[in-house]
């Protein structure tokens, strides 16, 4: 016989023979009062022994782990120009003559890896460079979003394209990464809400607002001590259209201004793909205490980013794993373990920090941040909501959002202005209007003599 627990978990093994004959024999009744003892002393100290065996990790048995922002696909298009024929995401490329760690500074992601990491969901960035900002980013985005696509289709076995919040656990627990696309940067939308329309068709889930760029509409983290255009008008819509979509609103790489813009604006729960706290590592890409506590309020996640430059400021030293429990541990402890997820960021920066050194190490991070001095101590509960519970919380409440705008709402007709995009190209240096033959750019042209 064995005791078990309610889920299911052996906790004590096979009474001895003698200790049964002892609590089953004539003297049963005298002694019930021991033999309930010895019982309740097994069960304790097994109980008190499977709670000791318990490991961080654990945690990504019970609940996906879903990561908020890996740049695969940007890889693919800088080695192969997107040609999945000369790629093989099931072999360990750790040693690989293109994609090994000595030939490229930014490649960590295979599928032995994953599965080793027990990664159960990935948010593949559909990124371009901001060099292609008022040219031809919405030609670049769509090759990228086709190529994370194309990969999904090429690996039925492992990977399964998801766009829906209730899809992520099904896919997971069906033994697939649940796979799906975010838009790195507004620059891919042309400051168009027709763009932006059409990637949420092809099964786009969120959009960071900028990357290292200022979108006519929004300013990225570069320019937080001046801002330049910070949330405009259009900017606001760009929010708005996206709670009526169901697109996630993603404020990583976006100033902090516009962080606080947006959160006051936003009607669904933002996220942060990939971002760490600014008061443990005082980069601009952070999130600054006042903005954490409006996630708080808002039922946001901010998902927390590896990159050794964003988690530790001390040039003198590497970073380490450590260094990211700190920024996971300061945020659960400034506003609570709902609120924070994990956005590390592989294959999108050339230094992870020692300890998290590919996409196999998500495990040793949740058992550091399980043995981590913290009081209180991280729960299981806490944990797989680190892990993904809380993106999933998230994903609802946008999808919640737009089923209770479909009933009054429509598609915002808004345009920019032309003259936004002119003045934001003078500042960037570009020869305004070179690649634009809309209709306001004609408007603009016949009312604007000094154009
Ligand atoms: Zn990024």
């Amino acid at each position: 016989m064995a005791l078990v627990s309610s889920r299911g978990i052996t906790i004590a093994g096979p009474i001895p023979g003698s200790l049964a004959k002892y609590c089953t024999g004539k003297m049963m009744y005298v002694n019930v009062a021991v033999c309930l003892s010895v019982f309740l002393l097994v069960i304790g100290l097994s109980i008190g022994l499977s709670i000791n065996n318990f490991k961080g990790s654990n945690a990504l048995d019970s609940a996906p782990l879903i990561d908020g922002h890996n740049d695969l696909a940007y890889n693919l298009y800088a080695l192969l120009n997107n040609n999945l024929d000369k790629f093989d995401l099931t072999k360990n490329l750790s040693d690989d003559k293109i994609w090994g760690m000595n030939a490229c500074n930014s490649c960590y992601t295979d599928l032995p890896r994953l599965r080793k990491g027990k990664v159960g969901a990935q948010f593949w960035a559909a990124f371009v460079g901001c060099d292609s900002q008022y040219k031809d980013a919405v030609q670049l985005t769509m090759r990228q979003i086709d190529v994370i696509k194309r990969l999904v289709n090429k690996y039925p076995n492992d990977l399964q394209f998801v766009t829906e919040a209730d899809s992520i656990e099904e896919a997971w627990k069906n033994g697939k990464i649940a796979s799906m696309i975010g838009v790195e940067g507004g620059h891919s939308m042309d400051s168009s809400l027709a763009v932006l329309r059409l990637y949420y068709e092809l099964g786009v889930r969120y959009m960071t607002l900028t990357h290292m760029c200022n979108t006519p509409w929004a300013d990225s983290s570069l320019v937080n001590d001046s801002a330049v255009h910070n949330l405009t008008e259009f900017g606001a819509a760009v929010i708005y259209e996206m709670n009526r979509l169901g697109m996630l609103v993603d404020l990583s790489h976006v100033s902090h201004n516009v962080m606080r813009h947006v959160l006051l604006r936003t009607k669904a729960p933002i996220m942060f793909s990939h971002s760490s706290a600014f008061s443990v590592c005082h980069n601009y890409r952070n999130v600054p205490d006042d903005v954490l506590h409006m996630v708080k309020k808002n039922n946001g996640v901010v998902m927390v980013n590896f990159y050794s430059g964003f988690v530790n400021c001390n040039s003198s030293r590497n970073a380490t794993i450590q260094d990211v429990v700190d920024h996971i541990n300061y945020i659960r402890n400034l506003i609570g373990a709902d609120y924070v997820g994990i956005g590390a960021d592989y294959d999108g920066v050339s230094s992870m920090p020692e300890g998290l050194e590919d996409v196999s190490k998500y495990p040793d991070l949740f058992d550091r941040l399980y043995e981590s001095n913290v009081n209180p101590r991280w729960t299981k509960e806490e944990l797989e909501k680190l892990a993904g519970r809380n993106l999933i919380r998230v994903f609802k409440a946008v999808e919640e959002v737009r089923d209770t705008l479909a009933k009054s709402e429509h598609p915002r007709q808004d345009i920019i202005n032309a003259r936004d995009i002119y003045n934001a190209e003078v500042d960037d240096n570009i020869k305004p209007g070179l690649c634009y033959t809309g209709k306001e750019w004609k408007d603009l042209n016949q009312t604007s003599a000094t154009y």
